[in-house]
């Protein structure tokens, strides 16, 4: 699926469409300022929590839902841009992360860890403007 975005509240509208798919990893392409926070972010407002801020300093931040979607029960939000191999990335115990079926993993820079990742929902999004952004989900 494609679709282009005009605004980050455009972007945010995108992130019902991810969650349709009931994903239990969700990989996030793009260049830096992207937009992959802010489309994570609407994925967190979704499931009723207001304040995502970007881990690229603590790597990876962990929140707890009171929802009830699809049996989700905690998000972890991982950004791996300031990471160098894999082996770091692996060591942050990222394949217990995403062995719980109930945690839902949103990874930024996933571009490390490409081969040891399961199946995941991709979201790429390029930037073709200002403020718009061409983004593209598919089911890996
Ligand atoms: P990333 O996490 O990919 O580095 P961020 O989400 O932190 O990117 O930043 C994206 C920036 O681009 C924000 O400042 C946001 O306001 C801006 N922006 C402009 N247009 C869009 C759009 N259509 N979708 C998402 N972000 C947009
Ligand atoms: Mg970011």
């Amino acid at each position: 699926m494609e679709i282009t975005t005009h605004s980050p509240q455009d972007s945010q509208a995108l992130a019902q469409k991810i969650l349709d798919h009931e994903p239990n990893i969700v990989a996030f392409n793009g260049e830096l300022g992207a937009g992959k926070t802010t489309l994570i972010q609407g994925i967190g407002k979704l499931l009723n929590i207001d304040r995502m801020t970007s881990p690229t300093f603590t790597i990876i931040k962990q929140y707890s839902l009171r929802t009830n979607n699809y049996e989700l029960k905690t998000i972890s939000h991982i950004d791996l841009y300031r990471l160098s191999s894999k082996e770091e990335a692996l060591d942050l115990g990222l394949e217990e992360l995403w062995a719980d079926k109930g945690n839902l993993v949103l990874i930024e820079w996933p571009e490390i860890i490409d081969d040891i990742l399961p199946p995941h929902l991709e979201v790429k999004i390029e930037v073709a403007g200002p403020d718009k952004r061409k983004i593209t989900i598919t089911q890996l």
